[in-house]
């Protein structure tokens, strides 16, 4: 980067919080899409006034920023396919505010989602949004990708907890969103705006978050069955009765990667495997997993119905569908990992295909996922120095989507568009819609610096 811009930028936060050193380029370069675009330069600002003023500046100067929270983003989001300045949040990771009377937290981007989680429960609170990769993700990438996780299914995702935001627009201003009462209705709704807007419309340098009352106990119901079809069925019978806060599901393929870590041996021609589970006060928890237990073992197909005992074993279930993602790479050595969303009846309609397209492409495919609302990990896995293997993964990728549209779905549930789906956005997005949303764009970040190349298709 030109060496009259780096000090312009030293002087905003100090020649230390600021690289062109390639080692610090190397390690913004990536995300867990394991693509590599090295930045020219990653700058780490501790206020939202410095960002302010970074923005001002790349504005001027007409310099891409990229921002940057864990860089656990799987759409190559965090990644500066055009160049420019890395806005790394790291040094923004201050708790500033939690107020258990009004169940709120106000906290910065760089907030790591774990460490929130547990300190709101230290006060006898809960932040219920639990994406996977809750122990390195961000907050503010949470915010930025609309993150999600099991609880999804009993208590939303991370926009059903944002009530307000500080954001840094394109040329440096400084916006407030939102509200810190739960109701509001003054002026347009921004704060939707800017959840899951990728880092492309501005920076979000504050986040006001809505709290719950902690559950005081849980119970993990793992279920095994005969078939996949079966279990689709048995989830939505199951969501007619019962509001678990997670309900799961394993394909066989899925299975396979980490069964050693089920508290129990697998038994043999399970095709399936759920894992419910409830919350809530003690009393009312064993008395509804007693209720669920009952009316799972009267299903059919369900070969095995085991609820975990104490902490060790729930953990064991988690630890077998949390470690699901490594321990994909003992199949293939890349992975092309789809989050498509389906109306949760049609899930067995998608594994189908995804068994079909494996068969007949000659591919590894397995799909698991939060089966409550439909959202399928659907991956891929190949070598993809392997030209047969990556033409044959471009061809399944398409067939899917075409299959999730065509069932009413949709391309994501939680990892955003990014560059992996945004040549695929107008499958889903009508050309008035897309017109709609580059207008917005457009008018907030006229000069293009923000995250540019995702999102929206390149051509046309
Ligand atoms: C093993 C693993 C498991 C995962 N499991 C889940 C899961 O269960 N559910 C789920 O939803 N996701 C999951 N993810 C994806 C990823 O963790 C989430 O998308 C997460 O929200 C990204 O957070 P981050 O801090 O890493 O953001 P990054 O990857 O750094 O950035 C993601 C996007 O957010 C933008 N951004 C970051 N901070 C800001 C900010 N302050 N202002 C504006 N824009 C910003 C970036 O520019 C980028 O576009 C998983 C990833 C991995 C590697």
């Amino acid at each position: 980067m030109d060496s009259r811009l780096v000090s312009q930028l030293s002087a905003i936060v100090g020649r230390e919080h600021v690289s062109d050193a390639e080692a610090e380029r190397l390690c913004a370069a990536y995300d867990g899409t394991g693509r590599e675009y090295p930045p020219e330069a990653v700058i780490w600002p501790q206020t939202a006034a410095e960002t302010s003023r970074i923005l001002a500046l790349a504005h001027r100067e007409g310099v891409p920023v990229v921002v940057r929270g864990a860089g656990s983003g799987m759409t190559g989001g965090a990644l500066p396919v055009k160049g420019g300045l890395v806005l790394a949040t790291s040094r923004m990771n201050r708790i500033l505010e939690i107020d258990p009377a009004n169940q709120l937290a106000v906290v910065e981007p760089g907030v790591v989602t774990g460490v929130l989680q547990a300190e709101v429960g230290r006060q006898g609170l809960f932040y219920p949004p639990d994406p996977a990769s809750l122990k390195f993700c961000t907050i503010g990438g949470n915010v930025a990708e609309n993150a999600g996780g099991p609880s999804a299914v009993k208590y939303g995702v991370t926009r059903d907890y944002v009530k307000g935001l500080e954001v840094a627009l394109a040329d440096g201003r400084l916006i407030h969103t939102g509200a810190r009462t739960d109701k509001g209705v003054v002026g347009y709704d921004l704060t939707r705006l800017f959840v899951g807007s990728e880092g492309t419309l501005g920076v979000i340098t504050k986040i006001i978050l809505r709290l719950l009352p902690r559950p005081q106990a849980r119970r993990t119901t793992l279920v095994m069955l005969d078939s996949l079809s079966q279990a689709a069925r048995l989830v939505a019978k199951a969501l007619a009765r019962f509001t678990p806060c997670a309900l799961e599901f394993m394909d066989r393929t899925t299975i396979g990667l980490t069964a050693e870590l089920l508290p129990l041996p697998l038994p043999s021609g399970v095709e399936a495997i759920l894992i419910v589970e409830q919350d809530g006060s003690p009393l009312a928890v064993a008395a509804e997993a007693a209720e669920l237990a009952a009316f799972l073992e009267a299903e059919p197909g369900v070969r095995l119905v085991t609820q975990a005992q104490g902490q060790e074993e729930t953990e064991a279930i988690w630890a077998a569908r949390r470690g699901v993602s490594p321990a994909a790479f003992k199949l293939r050595p890349h992975k092309i990992s789809e989050d498509v969303v389906v109306p949760r009846t049609r899930i067995p309609d998608l594994v189908a295909l995804a068994e079909t397209l494996a068969r007949e492409l000659d591919l590894v495919i397995f799909c698991f996922g939060h089966a409550g609302d439909g959202n399928i990990h659907l991956n891929i896995m190949l070598d993809r120095h392997d030209l047969r293997q990556a033409e044959a993964a471009q061809t399944a990728r398409r067939r899917i989507f075409a299959q999730v549209i065509g069932l009413g779905g949709t391309l994501s549930g939680e990892h955003g568009v990014g560059i992996t789906k945004s040549e695929a956005i107008s499958l889903e997005i009508d050309p008035a819609t897309l017109a709609a949303m580059r207008a917005i764009k457009q008018a907030l970040d006229p000069a293009g610096i923000l995250n540019p190349g995702k999102i929206f298709p390149q051509n046309g």
